[in-house]
């Protein structure tokens, strides 16, 4: 029997199982949770604000619908006002034209019963039109309470649990720090220098990446054969010559 397995081209162990490399695998995996979890914890008063303003946003549109039904009603109440005294002057008029005795004296009068007259039929046209809106303006006050506060309440829900995850990041950056400082003493120090140097260079994560079919995976550019073989072959802790990051090949 044939075995399909292909022997190690290189029978030392490789620079990626050597403990050492393992310790700065880990060094850079602490490294890397606690900056993300400083972006989180910076980014946090961005998204309270963010859920602060849907908060204001939210209770200004029932404020606003209340406004609007407060209006309507004033205004059916001041036409109800308005069409009482037009009845009251057109009443008035009546019995006036009962008294007078001059034809021209009573068409006058007739002339303005009939204008406040037609007076009064367009107030009650824009009354009715008003209550009618003054319902619809209920109706929308009600779901805008019933929909508005239910998303207010949500959004209060979120910043309590911002305010919680707030103080779980801080909680973690502490245990972080403390186990990054216990990678770096357990690393070897020539290492750790250049690591130093390699975050200082390239400024952002991820500082150690693999090689995937050649390429650098940090910024994707083709890597040298002197790379390749500076890995593999002289087993070194080596840089990317495109982007400054520690390369690796897995295997
Ligand atoms: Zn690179």
């Amino acid at each position: 029997m044939f075995s399909l397995r292909k022997q190690p081209s290189h029978p030392q162990t490789m620079l990626f199982e050597e403990p050492e490399f393992q310790a700065l695998l880990l060094l850079h995996g602490r490294d890397r949770r606690k900056i993300g979890t400083e972006i989180e914890l910076r980014d946090l008063p961005k998204v309270r604000e963010m859920l602060e303003n849907k908060i204001k946003i939210e209770k200004e549109t029932i404020a606003s619908a209340q406004i609007e039904l407060r209006e309507l009603e004033t205004k059916a109440n001041s036409l109800e006002t308005l069409i009482a005294s037009i009845e009251t002057k057109i009443s008035q008029q009546k019995t006036k034209q009962l008294k007078v005795k001059r034809q021209e004296e009573y068409q006058a009068l007739e002339n303005e019963i009939k204008g406040l007259q037609e007076e009064m039929c367009s107030n009650e046209d824009e009354q009715l039109e008003t209550l009618m809106k003054v319902d619809d303006a209920r109706a929308t006050l009600v779901i805008a309470e019933g929909k508005h506060t239910d998303r207010v309440h949500s959004l209060e829900r979120q910043l309590e649990e911002l305010n919680e995850r707030g103080k779980l990041l801080q909680e973690e950056i502490v245990v972080l720090e403390n186990e990054i400082k216990a990678s770096s003493e357990e690393m070897e120090p020539t290492f750790l220098r250049q690591y130093e140097h390699v975050k200082k260079v390239v400024r952002r994560p991820p500082y150690v990446v693999p090689v995937d079919d050649q390429k650098c995976s940090g910024c994707n550019l083709r890597v040298s054969n002197d790379i390749v073989s500076s890995i593999l072959v002289e087993e070194k802790l080596t840089i990317c010559d495109q982007c400054g990051r520690v390369v690796y090949i897995e295997r």
